[in-house]
Order: C-alpha cells, then sequence, then structure tokens
C-alpha cells in the first residue's frame, strides 16, 4: 500500500541511459557516489540483491537495487494527522525524488544504467524489496526499520551494476523479540490499529491516508536510536 497522499514525481532524467552499461562499479566511485547522497540529503545506501523466485513472485527483472534513505523531518512527524500534514510529507517527497533523480544521473553519466523505481506503482512493494537487503525489519507497528533510523523514507534505483556490497545476513532479526517485550506503540495507537493478540491492523492504521506518526514518535528505536536500543536489548539478555 502507498501514501495515499503522494502524488506522482516528474521525470528529471537530465541523462540517457548507456547503450552498453558497465556491470563493475569501483570501491573509490561507490564511496564517492555515497558521499554525494549523503551531502544532497540521503542519511545512507543499502543494497537489494533480488532473486529469481522474488523476481517471479513480483513479475519484475531487476537484478541490483540501491536504497537511499532518507530521515523524514522531524518536525511534520510531530504534527497531527491532518492534510496540512500529509502535504508537507508530500512536498518533502517531491523534493527529495528530484535528489534521488539526479543521483541516477550521475551513475548514467558514469556508465551504468540507473533507473528510479517508481515509489507510488503499487505492482512492486518496496518494503518488500527493501527487506531483501538484509539490512531492514519489519517492526511491531509495521515500520521499515534500518540502523539509521525508524523514520526513514526510501527511494530505490535498478541498476546494471552487479558488485554493490550486499548482505548476506540480517543483524536485526534481533528486532522482533525485542518488539515482543515493548508494545508501547499498541498503548499509543490512536486508531487500536492492533488486534487482541497485538498484531497490525492495517485496515485501521491511518499512516497512508492521515499521515499519523503517533507509533513512530513513542517508539524507542525513533527517541533513542538503534544502537541504545540495542546495548538495552543486550542488557536485557544477560
Ligand atoms: S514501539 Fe516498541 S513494539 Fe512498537 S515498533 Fe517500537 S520497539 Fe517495536
Ligand atoms: S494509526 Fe498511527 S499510531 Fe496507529 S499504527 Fe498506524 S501510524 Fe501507528
Amino acid at each position: 500500500m502507498r501514501f495515499r497522499y503522494h502524488q506522482p514525481i516528474p521525470n528529471f532524467y537530465s541523462i540517457e541511459n548507456p547503450h552498453h552499461p558497465k556491470n563493475t562499479i569501483s570501491d573509490d566511485f561507490l564511496n564517492e557516489f555515497t558521499d554525494i547522497a549523503i551531502a544532497s540529503r540521503f542519511v545512507g545506501l543499502s543494497y537489494s540483491k533480488l532473486s529469481d523466485e522474488f523476481k517471479m513472485e513480483w513479475g519484475i527483472d531487476w537484478d541490483n537495487i540501491i536504497i537511499l534513505k532518507y530521515p523524514m523531518s522531524e518536525e511534520i512527524l510531530k504534527m497531527d494527522p491532518s492534510k496540512e500534514k500529509c502535504k508537507l510529507m508530500d512536498e518533502e517527497f517531491q523534493e527529495v525524488g528530484a535528489k534521488a533523480f539526479a543521483l541516477a544521473d550521475i551513475l548514467r553519466e558514469n556508465g551504468f544504467r540507473a533507473d528510479l523505481i517508481n515509489p507510488l506503482d503499487d505492482r512492486v512493494s518496496l518494503r518488500a524489496i527493501a527487506l531483501q537487503s538484509n539490512d531492514a525489519v519489519i517492526t511491531r507497528s509495521n515500520m521499515c526499520l534500518f540502523k539509521e533510523g525508524l523514520n526513514l523514507g526510501f527511494f530505490m534505483i535498478q541498476t546494471s551494476i552487479e558488485n554493490l556490497p550486499f548482505k548476506d545476513e540480517n543483524e536485526l532479526k534481533w528486532v522482533e523479540d525485542y518488539c515482543s517485550t515493548c508494545g508501547v506503540c499498541i498503548d499509543r495507537c490512536p486508531e487500536n490499529a492492533f488486534d487482541e493478540n497485538d498484531k497490525f491492523l492495517r485496515k485501521l492504521c491511518t499512516a497512508h491516508r492521515e499521515g499519523c506518526s503517533v507509533c513512530i514518535n513513542f517508539c524507542p528505536f525513533y527517541k533513542r536510536g538503534y544502537d541504545k536500543v540495542k546495548k538495552r536489548y543486550s542488557r536485557m539478555k544477560k
């Protein structure tokens, strides 16, 4: 399900894909590209290698995905759900989207195929692709958590680059166990979007329609950050 208040982003490419794209990137250029991404608005990059099974399941032919993660504005997240909040979230989405196109252009300029995945395309789940990175998990409140934070939006570029630093293991698997001991989001949710077994009920959640972010604001991963929650979890387990 998409954020219903987002408008399509205009096509901002200024460079065509190369006719014979390269499929190997040097460490130096990947570092430089990451620095440019971080300087422009993003907090970090993750990478998904899509398996044949995954591609078949979703009817896509993309292999290599660069995930560009950006922090959503804290001031906007603090606002109550409203049309104004949705408008501000969409403006932020549009602004960051333009920067994601610029990053795709940099890859094209340097000989790689790079296409931004339409974040409003209902045929494929960006969250499902994000989970393929082994760099994210879904929290109890149905948010996609990366180490850089809970308040992240993301754009994705599908590319010809085959040698991105894909991860084989997911270090965030412990989060599911931590969530089972927490439940703050369930207590704070104004819509009671959890069933009697504390399972998230998408139909009742108003995040996608009205911009609710109450559970983000109260979640320890947002308030304290990933590393502090992990330390706390490690102490709990001793
Ligand atoms: S508030 Fe607690 S249970 Fe809910 S997502 Fe955050 S850590 Fe998990
Ligand atoms: S309705 Fe709001 S608080 Fe409840 S789960 Fe959805 S986003 Fe979180």
